[in-house]
């Protein structure tokens, strides 16, 4: 066989692939960094994405050159290049979506952090669907490089496209919930007051707890058991509250992102498969909204509607269990509960659906209107800032104005949540609060620089985002925030007695790197009251071990079937002795089963596994 390849075919191949490859870098890198106007210099980032375009643009060329030449003497048409194309566009995909590259990357370049892995069929799913991106890529390619035709290509792209489409409509992965029943409570009385405050992180709140200056946290923390709050990933509250309130992964929950699109086949690539990262929140969540503006499709706020399974209020309502719960986020509707809820719109004023249950509680409720929020917000941005006008603010006014409205959404909520616990006796009490992750991102670049003993001079990068003075105004407002915020904990908790349990969990925590928390890191949780351990550290908790947590702490069995288990090791030996656990099966017909954890021998093989793994039996 005669090599018939000229060297120009060659070079056009690995042209071809390495532009497709350096275009995937670009977009990769560049929606990494594009969210996250932080720490890290313009310098920083510039190199970054000129490193993955170089990178992923070589690894293009690499296969592209190599497809040539494995494939030339067989083909008939030209159609390498769009498979080229597609092949490193997959594995540009595929090598940014590994979690063990970015770890590398993190490590190396700490001051920058990019997208981390996604589950394994998330990957897969992910590396097909740029197979389909990839093959069109290149039959533009072909099409711009001549007697190449994208023929080959664009049947390729319908073949893979196919499947892709029914695996991404057809994900029907769905938890079958038990059914609650009122005699499934044990003898416990206690209440439990769950409080989730978003983006709470060690990092910022360990020093406060050492200083004195949160002492509601910081009894708690004294008290009880804590440790760090394991999320998954995206770290986005929408997936990660929802996690929280069911005890499932977004596969089975079906809330990740904070807007629901139409038409329905857009809301399924975006909501179920957030591992498509590349580009993608710049296609959707900018171009679909300008879309549903022209009439086409639309994009609405992520809510209840897209949840499709129980939470832990409905949990307890089904038991009979009152509960109060306040300012959960994506929680509207208020869905009707035993008990009172106040969604996270109530301060809305014009809703399709009641934004409170029972309905009346909007017109008696007593919100605090006082404008507390933005009456402490002022002050706490130091004298000099809070004597100026918005204009006089020029760009921090922006700034001000989040803190205020995210520090009276607390206020409001907070007084809403006492009103609650003494009108309706509530056992479960829960209140969502959301101005120390609103301040962490308004105000970590003047946190971080304005902590450093020595402080070097703003580097021009900076300059662009805030000023010596600003900082030296602003470096304190995020412990001043957590310092609020542990104050209105302590106020719900004044009711408290000796026979409740009180947990603090945030979704996530945040990167003191300035770069959020899309990459993490974990949030916090802690334990205290009646049956907890007095101290200790709790191991590898994560957010989805709150709801079955919860509901044992309220003395009802554990839905079997859930990503997350019972924290055992918060509780005392004789808590756990004395209330066994128990998980309850989904029925089946009439047929309802509640085990205890002794009594499970004689369960199918496929169960017993999923047990094992979840820590539960040996
Ligand atoms: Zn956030």
């Amino acid at each position: 066989m005669a090599l018939s390849i000229s060297q120009r075919a060659l070079t056009r191949s690995f042209l071809a692939g390495g532009l497709v490859g350096a275009f995937a870098g670009f977009l990769f890198a560049w929606e990494s960094l594009y969210r996250n106007p932080g720490i890290a210099s313009f310098g920083d980032r510039f190199l970054t994405i000129l490193f993955f375009a170089i990178l992923f643009g070589l690894a293009g060329g690499l296969i592209g050159f190599a497809a040539d030449l494995l494939t030339t003497p067989f083909a008939r048409t030209r159609a390498v290049a769009p498979i080229t194309a597609a092949a490193s566009f997959a594995l540009a995909e595929g090598l940014a979506r590994s979690y063990s590259v970015h770890q590398w990357y993190k490590d190396t370049w700490p001051s920058l952090t990019l997208t981390p892995g996604t589950s394994f069929r998330n990957f897969c799913i992910v590396v097909l669907i740029c197979l389909v991106i990839g093959a069109l890529a290149g039959a533009f390619v072909s099409w711009l490089l001549p007697r190449l035709r994208g023929a080959g290509a664009v049947a390729l792209a319908f073949a893979l496209g196919l499947p892709s489409a029914w695996l991404i409509v057809n994900r029907t992965e769905t938890f079958q919930p038990p059914r609650y029943e009122a005699s499934m409570k044990d003898d416990r009385e206690g209440r439990l007051f769950l409080f989730v405050i978003d983006g709470a992180d060690w990092d910022f709140l360990m020093p406060l707890i050492e200083s004195g200056r949160v002492p509601n946290l910081a009894s708690l923390y004294t008290s009880g058991v804590s440790g760090e709050l394991g999320i998954s990933y995206p770290c986005i509250s929408p997936y990660l509250w929802t996690s929280l309130a069911t005890g499932l992964d977004d596969d089975q929950h079906g809330l990740c992102e904070f807007f629901a699109y139409r038409p329905p086949f857009t809301n399924a690539l975006i909501t179920r498969y957030p591992g498509l990262g590349t580009g993608k929140r710049f296609l959707f969540q900018k171009f679909v909204p300008k879309l549903a503006r022209l009439g086409i499709g639309s994009a609405v706020h992520a809510s209840r509607a897209q949840k499709r399974v129980p939470e832990l209020w409905d949990y307890t309502s089904a038991a009979g269990i009152p509960a109060a719960v306040v300012g959960w986020r994506f929680s509207y509707p208020a869905p009707a509960i035993e008990g009172a809820f106040v969604t996270d719109r109530f301060q809305e004023t014009v809703l399709p659906q009641p934004a409170v249950y029972p309905a009346e509680l909007r017109e008696t409720l007593r919100i605090d209107y006082s404008n507390e929020g933005a009456r402490r917000a002022r002050p706490i941005l130091g004298e000099r800032l809070a004597s100026m006008t918005t204009e006089e603010l020029g760009p921090n006014a922006e700034k001000v104005e989040k803190l205020s409205y995210h520090l009276e959404r607390d206020f409001r909520y907070t007084a809403a949540t006492r009103d609650l616990v003494e009108a309706y006796d509530p056992r479960l009490v829960v209140a969502g609060l959301t101005a120390v992750d609103a301040c962490e991102h308004q105000f970590i670049l003047e946190h971080v620089l304005g902590r450093e003993d020595d402080r070097p001079a703003l580097s021009a990068y900076h300059a662009r985002f805030t000023d010596e003075q600003t900082i030296d105004d602003l470096a304190g407002t995020i412990d001043d925030v957590y310092a609020i915020t542990d104050s209105l904990v302590g106020s719900i908790l004044a009711s408290r007695t000796s026979s409740d349990i009180v947990m603090v969990v945030s979704d996530h925590g945040h990167d003191l790197d300035g770069s959020g928390h899309r990459f993490g890191p974990g949030g916090i949780i802690m334990m205290a009251g009646a049956g907890i351990h007095p101290a200790g550290r709790l191991e590898g908790a994560r957010v989805y071990d709150v709801l079955p947590t919860a509901l044992y702490a309220l003395g009802l069995p554990v839905p079997h079937g859930l990503a997350g288990k019972v924290l055992i090791d918060a509780f005392e030996e004789k808590t756990l002795a004395d209330h066994p656990i128990s998980l309850v099966f989904p029925s089946e017909g009439e047929l309802q089963e509640v085990r205890t954890l002794d009594a499970l021998p004689e369960l199918g093989e496929q169960d017993l596994e999923e047990l094992k793994a979840l820590g539960y039996v040996d």
